[in-house]
């Protein structure tokens, strides 16, 4: 069994070299999603103009942009007033929630403000109908432990009302706290929800999606690993989307992500699927406006 295990992550980690850079330029040619990033990362400030230019060339149709805290969330809806391949949410992100607990030097960097009233705000956005989605949210287990966990999943839940009762999916974090976001979202009964970057157990997941119709969105640096590959061939083909969580995860370290890295979970996900890559930009695109209706 063993012997099997690593043949199969020897396999994927071959992958990127058997398909690109040929594929990767091929699949410019259809529909791209990359439904989780953070465009209002400072690091795009400077070229986001150019930036969204180079995206449309390159054939991204939509680029759900997800807010973490006030500042991003207020920079999330300038952006999308600008640019019309930018589809808001907004959310706070788990550790945001927690802020008060992180010191000021810590390497997050979290911001102070009022977690009850941004969430306020972000039920106000809800109720206007000014935001498409609720994100980044969700809990995390990776920094702290289950060091307040319980105030994390306070403001997750507070999130979870705002989506339920505006009929909107939420863009949801998990990492290593799958099993009790799963058990968070069951608990209300959350049938519009999308698990970014989820790295958990592949047999929760299928249960998650079989189940609850909940998707899971596939990273840029898919192919690298044996996990996001397995989720790729046995997840309900119908629960399968694509993200890139730009500027963070670039396919190779030491750049700057952004949404046009979607490609390569394209191209993964048509080759482990054996599709054309038509077929697999326009399955992910079904999904998308399946979770996120597209009015456009
Ligand atoms: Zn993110």
């Amino acid at each position: 069994m063993i012997g099997e295990a690593k043949e199969k992550d020897s396999f994927f980690l071959e992958l990127p070299s058997k398909l690109f850079p040929e594929d990767f330029h091929m699949v410019k040619d259809h529909p791209l999603v990359d439904v989780h990033c953070h465009l209002t990362d400072p690091s795009y400030t400077n070229d986001i103009d150019h930036l969204m230019k180079q995206c449309e060339l390159f054939g991204l149709k939509r680029v759900v942009t997800n807010g973490l805290c006030p500042t991003s969330n207020r920079g999330v809806l300038t952006l999308a007033r600008k640019y019309p391949m930018i589809v808001p949410a907004t959310g706070i992100y788990p550790l945001q929630g927690i802020h008060h607990h992180i010191p000021i030097n810590h390497p997050l960097k979290p911001e102070s403000f009022s977690v009850s009233e941004e969430i306020g705000w972000i039920e106000e956005q809800a109720s206007q109908g000014v935001i498409c989605a609720v994100g980044e949210c969700g809990l995390d287990g990776y920094h702290f432990g289950d060091n307040y966990l319980t105030e994390q999943i306070e403001v997750f839940e507070r999130l979870i009302n705002i989506a339920l009762t505006y009929d909107l999916p939420l863009i949801v974090h998990s990492r290593k706290c799958e099993k009790k976001v799963m058990t968070i979202l069951a608990k209300h009964r959350v049938l519009k929800a999308i698990f970014h970057c989820y790295m958990g157990k592949t047999k929760l997941a299928i249960q998650g999606a079989e189940e609850y119709g909940w998707y899971f969105s596939m990273p840029a640096i898919a192919p690298k690993h044996s996990g996001f590959c397995r989720l790729m061939t046995s997840l309900p083909v119908d629960q399968i989307l694509t993200e890139t969580d730009s500027p963070y995860l670039p396919y190779q370290g030491g750049i700057r992500n952004d949404p046009r890295q979607v490609a390569y979970s394209v191209v993964t996900l048509a080759y482990l699927r054996g599709w054309s890559l038509a077929k697999t930009s326009e399955k992910i695109w079904q999904n998308y406006c399946r979770i996120i209706p597209d009015n456009s």
